[in-house]
């Protein structure tokens, strides 16, 4: 799934490609993809790109004033086509091809543009096009951008405070921290040498102070390692940077030991037991069901 770091990356991708380009139309291809209809996506045809920012995990491409705002979800993707001219009309229901961006020709004769793509059955992508992004549920619930400089020490002090929630779930929840998901949290939370499980409100200040410093250094650090990478190419460099997550079984960097799994219903979490949870592994569920 494309967090922060990856999102962030395609905003520089796309503001050096789609930037000053006039849209040709755009194709909604998994009809369920597109959440809004007033504007309709017809609208954006003749427009121009002017901009390209990120609220969290949401892309945002203001077009004249209209916005197309996407979300990838956990399975979704952008790919980045250099001619569509020749492609072939989509017909709805087929692989994974959601929506189709196509722009104008450029002086080469080439006519670029993008495809969102979402893998697998769970089909979650979403698209809308609007006046005002605020006007996006998810994005208008987001909480504070963890790269903003308003997102300092005190701020996440006032966050953490009497909160009873496990600090993996706080930092996955985009109404608290904007951004971060299940991969990063791990490695924020490996980075920090904190448990998973640890309760908010009981981190002391040196412990809270520890924990902003690796949220800010994870990101920025996997931000410089996916700038000015091609989209293609975004996913593995994601995969190859991270030091815990989907890493179970392995060594950890930092401390040799073997990098442990807890899973849940739908996801799982990985970490170090001994840079995290004093050398003791965390209890798991699912596996604890299995030895019975
Ligand atoms: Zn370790």
């Amino acid at each position: 799934m494309p967090e922060l770091p990856e999102v962030e990356s395609l905003v520089h991708f796309l503001r050096e490609r789609a930037v000053g380009r006039t849209i040709l139309g755009v194709d909604v291809v998994a009809i369920q993809a597109l959440k809004t209809f007033d504007p309709p996506v017809t609208a954006l045809g003749g427009l121009t790109v002017t901009g390209v920012t990120r609220h969290g995990k949401f892309l945002d491409l203001d077009c004249d004033g209209l916005h197309l705002v996407i979300h990838l979800a956990r399975a979704g993707w952008l790919r980045w086509r250099e001619d569509l001219s020749g492609a072939k009309p989509v017909r709805p229901g087929k692989g994974p091809l959601a929506v189709r961006v196509r722009l104008a020709h450029d002086d080469e004769g080439l006519a670029p543009g993008f495809e969102l793509t979402e893998a697998g059955t769970q089909k979650r992508l979403a698209a809308y096009v609007t006046k005002n992004p605020d006007d996006v549920p998810g994005v208008a619930a987001l909480g504070p951008d963890p790269l903003d400089e308003s997102f300092t020490v005190d701020a996440l002090k006032r966050i953490v405070g009497g909160n009873r929630t496990q600090i993996k779930g706080l930092l996955r929840d985009q109404k608290i921290i904007a951004g971060i998901g299940n991969a990063y949290s791990d490695e924020v939370l490996h980075a920090a040498k904190m448990s998973p499980f640890k309760i908010a409100a009981t981190l002391t200040d040196a412990q809270i102070a520890d924990l902003h410093e690796a949220i800010v250094a994870t990101l920025r650090e996997a931000v410089e390692r996916a700038h000015g990478l091609a989209a293609k190419d975004l996913k593995a460099e994601k995969k190859s940077g991270l030091r815990v997550h989907n890493r179970a079984g392995q060594p950890c960097d930092v401390c040799g030991d073997t990098i442990r799994e807890v899973s849940f219903a739908d996801s799982a979490l990985q970490y170090c037991p001994t840079c995290q949870t004093g050398g003791k592994p965390l209890a798991d569920r699912r596996l604890s069901r299995l030895l019975k």
